[in-house]
């Protein structure tokens, strides 16, 4: 698809290329609206394309910003993302490979490579509605965003339901916590022993349980690869081995929805047993909970039904994992 001529602006539009956060804020402030800042710029297009937005006098590019396209881990195993990094180039690197794999996952069911290559992780995020946000919300993601006087970093959850009104901001940083997470597809961790584990002779006295996580992402589209999202639904589930939920994480979103999570749903599970009565249950609160928006392919009714099919089975599969399934 191709911009049609009578959207071209009357004079080429002119790009900046500022080498610092610092010079890229103060070029927004100096062109207000009649500039926007570019990072890949194939979110922006699509824009343009569909005559959803005009094309502004003034691009700024972030790609020359190099503290925007790092990625970096702390001792904390924080990983700090640039959100100027490209899909691609994050799901090359072997630490996210190794550490963020529901992460991974979600990149790879972002459009296809060549896309990849120019869409940034912060791009997508930015957009409200990219299809790694409902992955980060289960990873607790946090972003930091300064408006050039004022550095914040906040929740990305807090961050997606907040009002739109810091339109100056730029992202400087996705933060995502590793090895607290578990392992992908059921693969079992042993839980962390508490310090108040030891009796007074100094025996070791086991006080909990064993625990399985399980992880999932899926992303429903009008077919099977390199299609917008219908419904993108991820989460994350750990159980003890007697079935008590110990930590649950649920994100959907999908088409024009604002990704969000189930957090009411989560807080009424944490500390029961998940059995057929709890999926019942999660089923049906997923189906009122879940804000999913109409558009000309699909409904809301049947986003809300497919969003709850997904989740219930993944965690009927983590409970299954588990034993449940099979317990009397
Ligand atoms: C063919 C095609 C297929 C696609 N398929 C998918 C898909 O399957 N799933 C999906 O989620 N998306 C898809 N997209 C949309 C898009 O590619 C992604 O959302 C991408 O990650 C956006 O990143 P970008 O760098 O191109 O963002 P841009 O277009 O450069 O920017 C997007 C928005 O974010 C703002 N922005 C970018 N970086 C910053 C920053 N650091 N600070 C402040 N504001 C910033 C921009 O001003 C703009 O408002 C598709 C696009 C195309 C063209």
């Amino acid at each position: 698809m191709s911009i049609p001529m009578h959207q071209l602006p009357e004079q080429q539009p002119s790009v900046w290329q500022p080498t610092s956060v610092e010079e890229a804020i103060q070029l927004k402030h100096k062109w207000g609206k009649d500039a926007v800042l570019v990072a890949g710029g194939t979110w922006l297009r699509t824009r343009w394309e569909n005559g959803l937005a005009p094309i502004p006098q003034h691009f700024i590019s972030l790609g020359r910003i190099l503290v925007l396209s790092g990625l970096t881990v702390n001792s904390q195993g924080q990983v700090h993302i640039g959100p100027a990094l490209s899909i691609a180039e994050l799901m090359k690197n072997e630490l996210v490979q190794q550490k963020c794999e529901l992460l991974v996952q979600a990149c790879s069911e972002i459009a296809a490579p060549s896309i990849r290559n120019l869409a940034s992780i912060g791009g997508n995020v930015m957009t409200r509605t990219g299809d790694l946000i409902p992955a980060l919300l289960v990873m607790d993601a946090q972003i930091q965003c300064t408006d050039g006087q004022n550095e914040r970093t906040i929740g990305l959850k807090e961050w997606l339901t907040a009002p739109l009104d810091a339109p100056d901001e730029i992202m400087t940083g996705i933060i995502v916590q590793t090895g607290g997470a578990g392992s992908q597809d059921g693969k079992e961790n042993a839980a962390k022993i508490p310090e108040d584990a030891k009796s007074t002779d100094g025996q070791l006295v086991v006080a909990e349980e064993p625990k399985s996580t399980h992880e999932f992402y899926f992303k429903v589209g009008r077919r099977e690869a390199f299609t917008p999202s219908v419904v993108t639904v991820a989460g994350r589930i750990s159980l003890q081995s007697d079935g008590t939920v110990t930590d649950i994480a649920l994100a959907a979103g999908g088409g024009n929805a604002v990704p969000a999570r189930f957090t009411a749903l989560e807080a009424g599970m944490i500390g029961k047993p998940l059995n057929k009565a709890a999926l019942q249950i999660l089923h049906k609160g997923v189906i009122t909970d879940f804000d999913a928006v109409a558009d000309d392919y699909a409904g809301v009714a049947y986003r809300k039904q497919t969003a709850a099919n997904l989740i219930m089975s993944e965690c009927f599969k983590a409970w299954r994992k588990g034993g449940g399934a099979y317990a009397p």
